[in-house]
């Protein structure tokens, strides 16, 4: 067989050839709409190549953007990976500290920003000592930016061919302690992640679906979006803008068919379509990770005949692990049947492999009750951060996770938790997650967050904090005579407490660290 290298511009040269007039839709910050093709990128990328090799980038350097989903940003991953750079994707709403040591310890040499971010650029620029040139990806009119950085070529380009093992992204965690860690994917892992990405049991893209991903660029590459839309020639919808009502624009003007986002996400879409009326109609397809999907979430996909995928995984597996794949006899199953099955986080595909293991590292059955330390191993799984000394896997490969879950006989993953945030009893586990899944089931609930309170018996007891739906009248005792019927008697809460807004990560999940710290004092009356 012959030999060619599983590097990422074959995902746009071949977008350009079978598909060059595939839309690409991005609605911009402005409120405007605007529509371009791959053959556009693809040519637009071949200039931004030209451009950066101008300015004396090498191939290995750094490349970063602090920026929204667009096309233009789209162009820059491939233009970067085109001329053998490095994209380093930067979440601008990380805190100034992890932007500062992010964009050094990356060493970027380059970066691209959306003029929203001009303010992050104007008090981070003396702190970043390596980056020397700044583009602006939207500039104002009257100034130079993108367009204009790439006008002067000409696009007669061939991309830098390497080898497939050679690095194309850069992606940090958020680090929940310590200094964030980058992970380094490669041309060949992201090609395998491509692959598997588009297939049915995982987000089931083809040629007839209309991507909107509400997932940032930033955020673990989109969960791989861009890199295949291009293989599969889907209609790509980006967007700057994550306000509830531009998106339900978007869902219906540009016939959305599929979707992903974190539960926050569709907590927001939800709340605005149920007062606004507004709907998904042609949305067949929901994909909810990053945290656990609330079985009231599901439901209420399911009821509108939306499939849900719910899928877990992280930046360090670039970053699917599992997503929700159906069982031969699903048509058969009744909606809360589907509801409990989707509520777990699905199997993992082909290139995946998975295992619990207890505290002295044994490996524990497959049964389904057992929980223990979640490690997987695989072709796009890190093997070691960016610059670190050691790796970050065992000799046999296998990384922990970080997360606590149960796996069970047919293939289904269980997360119960992170390891950090199990609150401990007794001795005895209880898993944050199912408390939060069932209180957001109670009415009036939009979002909950369990964590654990020091308590003088019991090591830790869990404080339950919730956000009430608007104009809800819910209130303590109701939570907890819902919860009694949901989880077992010493799981219920000490204490349920209100507040009006809970606190969130840059990427937009429930903040438990900064919760903890906003209750370290507090302690059960
Ligand atoms: P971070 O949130 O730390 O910046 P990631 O975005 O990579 O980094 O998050 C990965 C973590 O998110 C996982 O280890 C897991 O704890 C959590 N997670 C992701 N998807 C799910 C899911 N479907 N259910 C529960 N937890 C999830």
């Amino acid at each position: 067989m012959q030999d060619f290298p599983l590097r990422v511009m074959r995902l746009v040269d071949h977008a350009e050839r079978e598909h060059a007039s595939g839309e690409i839709v991005s609605a911009w910050a402005d409120g405007s709409v605007t529509r371009t093709n791959w053959g556009n990128v693809a040519r637009d990328a071949r200039r931004m190549a030209q451009a950066l090799e101008a300015l004396g980038i090498k191939p290995g350097d750094r490349v970063a953007t602090l920026a929204m989903n667009h096309d233009r940003h789209l162009t820059a991953w491939y233009g970067a990976c085109g001329m053998g750079g490095v994209l380093h994707t930067i979440n601008p709403r990380l805190f100034d500290d992890q932007l500062e040591f992010i964009a050094n310890h990356a060493e970027d040499r380059v970066l691209l920003y959306d003029r929203a971010f001009t303010p992050i650029i104007e008090r981070m620029k003396s702190k970043w000592t390596t980056i020397e040139h700044y583009v602006c990806f939207d500039p104002q009119p009257g100034e130079d930016g993108f367009p204009e950085w790439i006008a002067p070529h000409d696009g007669d380009y061939q991309w830098f061919e390497g080898d497939e093992r050679d690095p194309c992204g850069l992606c940090y965690t958020s680090g929940t302690t310590g200094n964030p860690k980058g992970v380094l994917y490669e041309h060949r892992s992201t090609m395998l992640h491509t692959l598997v990405e588009a297939s049915p049991d995982i987000f089931d893209l083809s040629k007839r679906a209309v991507v909107l991903p509400i997932v940032p660029m930033f955020h673990a590459n989109a969960w791989g979006v861009p890199w295949a839309a291009p293989m599969v020639g889907c209609k790509l919808v980006l967007s700057a803008d994550y306000r509830p009502d531009t998106m339900c624009r978007l869902f219906q003007q540009e016939r959305v068919t599929h979707s992903a986002g974190v539960p926050t996400i569709w907590l927001t879409m939800i709340e605005h379509i149920e007062e606004s009326g507004e709907g998904f109609p042609d949305l067949k397809q929901v994909t909810i990770g990053g945290s656990a999907a609330p079985r009231a979430m599901i439901r209420w996909f399911l009821q509108r005949g939306i499939e849900v995928c719910h899928a877990w995984g992280m930046t360090e597996m670039s970053p699917i692990g599992t997503c929700g794949s159906r069982p031969l006899d699903w048509d058969d199953f009744s909606v809360e049947q589907k509801v409990e099955y989707i509520a777990r986080q699905g199997r993992p595909p082909f290139g995946v492999e998975l295992r619990t293991v207890d505290d002295e590292g044994n490996v524990l059955p497959r049964d389904g009750e057992t929980s223990g330390r979640l490690q997987c191993r695989g072709p796009w799984v890190v093997r070691r951060y960016f610059k670190a000394e050691e790796d970050a896997v065992d000799a046999d490969q296998w990384f922990d996770t970080g997360d606590v879950a149960a796996l069970h006989p047919d293939g289904t993953v269980q997360i119960t938790d992170r390891s950090k945030d199990v609150i401990k009893s007794g001795g005895e586990w209880i898993s944050s997650i199912d408390l939060e899944n069932a209180a957001v089931g109670c009415a009036g609930i939009a979002e909950a967050a369990a964590i654990g309170i020091p308590h003088p018996k019991w090591d830790e007891r869990p404080l339950l904090v919730c956000v009430k739906t608007p104009g809800s009248d819910v209130c303590a005792v109701k939570v907890r005579d819902h919860l009694s019927g949901q989880v077992a008697k010493w799981w219920l809460p000490d204490a349920i407490e209100f507040v009006d807004e809970l606190p969130h990560t840059a990427t937009g999940k429930l903040s438990k660290k900064t919760l903890r710290e906003q209750f370290r004092d507090y302690r059960f009356a």
